[in-house]
Parts: structure tokens; sequence; C-alpha cells
């Protein structure tokens, strides 16, 4: 099939790619002109495991391509993928101004017999107004799905190649039987193609996205409990995790979450609740409870120095939301790092793939470590924000012999407080008291 990706971020980049490889034909469009030619050069403007060989291998094929030319690549598809950025707009509402322009421009070129597809998490019934507006620009009727993308950032590729479900909203079931054939090569151990309503479809995407959230925000609710009344989250988590009706799964505490879907995806549901008279206390106390917990390691480490921390120096592990990826957007590390600065501290930080998007925030603010070990060199502390797989298991002789002072601050729960006591760390974990 012939596809145009229009948006080639995360989501559309990822998706053109895994569908190029597939082997449809892809032209993906951007109206950012270095991200084109980046990689039409082979360069791959984001850090996904997997996605460089595979834009690389499609792109020598013939079957995927880069252009910032919106009009030609949506006359040469039938199929018409939209994966633009949706932010949230001030109010917390998901902002379409990019789609919307997108729908505009490209509706003289669409083919008779195209089918536009929503890859955006868009609020509900954007499907109907795209719908409706290319009614009106063109004066006949165009189908329009919608396919919302439940990949994760950092395993991307093998959440678009091995989907647990694809999920499609569509008007006609024609539409769906194309969209299906399209899945057909991602489906193939029985998973399941879910065909439905597009406000069905709409919704789904962000009742995941806003329950998974709930999910990170309960279990770090608990954990300050825990923290208070001297229990042990880890230990609370494996005596709940065994009841099937509520399982392990995404319930481990932490410094909050970030990234550009769950903290702009609550909010949106919030504000689509609002638009309709509903109050939606669970959402707002899931964004609540986040943004505090963002401040978790700051507030540890004001209690640790007193609120004094003129001169010190805080090496910072991961700056990214999360590991294998190098997305800061909404990150824990941001909260951090400005409080580290506010206070007078000097942030030695290590990332293995986010340096460069934090350096284009703070610039020379920050000591920025090729390695982790480098990070600690000097350091009165260690502060963990993020657990890439190389701060699991480190050496901690070495790093007691690096560092200056020996506290560690650990957002993720790393390592065993007990353990860290005898290796002569103080140790401040989440949700956890030292020999609790
Ligand atoms: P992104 O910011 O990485 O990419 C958006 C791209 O759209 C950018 O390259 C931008 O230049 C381009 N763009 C903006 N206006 C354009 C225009 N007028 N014409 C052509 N291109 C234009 O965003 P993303 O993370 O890929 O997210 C895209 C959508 O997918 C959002 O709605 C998001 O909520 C959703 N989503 C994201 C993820 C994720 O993990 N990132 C997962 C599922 C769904």
């Amino acid at each position: 099939m012939k596809i145009a990706m229009i948006g080639t971020g995360y989501v559309g980049l990822v998706t053109g790619t895994c569908f190029a490889d597939s082997g449809n034909d892809v032209i993906c469009v951007d109206i950012d002109e270095a991200k084109i030619q980046g990689l039409r050069e082979g360069k791959i403007p984001i850090y996904e495991p997997g996605l460089s060989d595979l834009v690389l291998r499609s792109s020598e094929e013939g079957l995927l391509t880069f252009t910032t030319d919106l009009a030609a690549a949506v006359q040469a598809c039938r199929i018409v993928y939209l994966a633009v950025g949706t932010p949230p707009a001030a109010d917390g509402s998901a902002d379409l101004t990019a789609l919307k322009t997108v729908v505009d421009s490209m509706a003289p070129h669409l083919t008779d017999d195209a089918i536009v597809v929503t890859k955006s998490t868009v609020p509900v019934g954007t499907n109907e107004y795209i719908f409706r507006r290319l009614k009106e620009l063109l004066g006949r009727e165009v189908d329009v799905a919608s396919n919302p993308e439940f990949l994760k950032e950092g395993a991307a590729i093998e959440d678009f190649m091995k989907p647990d479900r694809v999920v499609v909203g569509v008007r006609r079931p024609e539409v769906g039987e194309v969209l299906h054939e399209l899945y057909r090569p991602f489906l193939r151990t029985d998973k399941p193609f879910l065909t439905m309503s597009p406000q069905s479809a709409e919704l789904t995407k962000y009742v995941a996205n806003a329950l998974l959230s709930t999910k990170i925000s309960f279990i770090n609710e608990m954990a300050n409990l825990c923290e208070k009344m001297g229990g042990d989250i880890n230990d609370v988590r494996r005596g709940i995790g065994h009841d099937q009706r509520i399982g392990f799964a995404f319930l481990f505490p932490g410094v909050g979450y970030g990234g550009s879907c769950f903290p702009k995806d609550v909010r949106a549901l919030a504000s689509m609740a609002r638009d309709h008279g509903l109050n939606p206390r669970i959402m707002d106390a899931v964004d609540e409870v986040n943004s505090e917990q963002k401040k978790v390691l700051k507030d540890k480490i004001d209690q640790h120095y007193g609120g004094n921390l003129t001169g010190k120096r805080i090496a910072v592990w991961g700056l990214a939301f999360k590991p294998r990826t190098d997305d800061i957007r909404e990150a824990p590390a941001l909260t951090l790092l400005d409080y580290l600065l506010e206070q007078g501290a000097t942030p030695q930080v290590h990332d293995p793939e986010a340096s460069e998007n934090i350096r284009a925030i703070y610039g020379d603010k920050l000591i920025y470590c090729e390695s982790a070990m480098d990070a600690l060199n000097g350091a009165d502390a260690l502060a963990i924000n993020t657990e890439w797989k190389n701060y699991h298991n480190p050496n901690f002789s070495e790093m007691r012999t690096r560092m200056n002072g020996h506290v560690i601050f650990d957002g993720r729960n790393l390592y065993e407080p007990d353990q860290m006591v005898e290796q002569g760390f103080t140790y401040h974990s989440i949700g956890r008291t030292v020999g609790a």
C-alpha cells in the first residue's frame, strides 16, 4: 500500500518505518526541513533502540522516503496518516493547531479513494471534525479513521511490531478491512484487531494512559505512606501483586511519571470531562499526586542538607523520563535540576542518551559526564532519576572512592537499603526505611 505519514516525530517515524519494513511504500512528511534533510542522509533525529537500522534498510530499498512536500505525498498515496504533535494548551486541553493546519492544506490533494487516519492522540470528536471539515472543503465525503498508537518510547519498534492489540475506529466496515490488511503482518501471533466507533477508539487511547498514570500515582502515594509508617513498599508490592486481580505491572514507585504522553493525556481527558459538565476527580488527583512526586528527591535532598546546598556537587544519574529513550519532555529530572541550580549546587550529570537534549536547555550550567562513574568524581551525593540498566549493579567501592560524601538519593529503588548501609552509604529511597 502507498502511505503518507504526516508528522515524522517519535510516532510518525516509528510507524512509517515499521509499515515500510512490512513492504509498504511510505512517504514521511514533516515541516521541519532540517529533520527531513537529516533523515535523507541517514541521520536519525531520536534515540530509539533498533530504529536506525530499520530506517536505513527501508530507505535503501526505496520503500521509505522523506519529504517536506505535503501535496505531492498526499497525491501519491491512498492512505494518509496524521501523526503530528497534539501538545497541551494552557488549559490542559489538546492543542490541535498542527492537525487542523494539515487537514486544510492536504484536502485539495487527497485522492478520490483516500483514507485519512489519525495516529496522533486526539480528543473525542476529532474524527468527526476532520470528516466534516473535509466535506466542507471538498464537497464530498472522505473516509476518516482513528487508529490510536500504544507504543512505549524505549521499546517502540518492539511494541509496534508485536502490538498487544490494534484499535481502529471506523465509519464504514470496508475501511476497517483495508486497515486490517495493513496490520496483518504485525498480528501473526493472533493478537486482536479491534474495530469500533471513532469516538470509542479516540477514548480508548486516553483511558489507557489515564489508567496507567493512575497506577503510578497510586503506588507513589502508597510508597509515601510506607515511608512515614515504617513499611517497605517493595514488600507491600509483593504482598498485593500476587493477587491476580491486582498484578505487578506498572506498580513501581519512583519520582513520578513524565514524557510527552501521560501528563498531557491525563490533563486532556480531565479537560474533556469538564467540557461535558463532569468533575474528573480521579484524573485531577492523579495529576496533582504526580506533580508532588516529581519533587520527592528535591525534598529528600533539602531535608538531608537542611536547605543549604551552596557549593555542593551533586551527581545526577539519568535525565530521560525513562530508560532507553532520549526524551526529556516533562522529565522529573528537570524538577531536580532546577532546584539544585536554584540552591547553588553544581549538578554533575550523566545519561546514556539524553544529555544533548538537556544541554539544549541548561547549556553550561551543568557538568556533563561521559560515564556514570565520572559523574561521581568529588560529588557530595548522588541522585538517581532514571533506571537505566547500567546503574543497576555499579561498583560500590569505586563509587565510594570517587565520591566526596557518601550519600545516595535513589528515586528508583535500584538497591537494597541494608546492603547500602553495609557498603558505607547513607541511603534514601522511595517508600522504604532502612532496616524496615
Ligand atoms: P513529536 O513532537 O515527536 O512529532 C511531531 C512531528 O510533527 C514533529 O516532527 C513536527 O515537526 C511535525 N509537525 C508539526 N506540524 C506539522 C505540519 N503542519 N506538517 C507536518 N509535520 C508537522 O510527537 P510524537 O511524540 O511523535 O507524538 C505525535 C502524536 O502521537 C501525539 O498526538 C502524541 O500524543 C501521540 N503519541 C505519542 C506517543 C509517544 O510515545 N511519543 C505514543 C503514542 C501516541
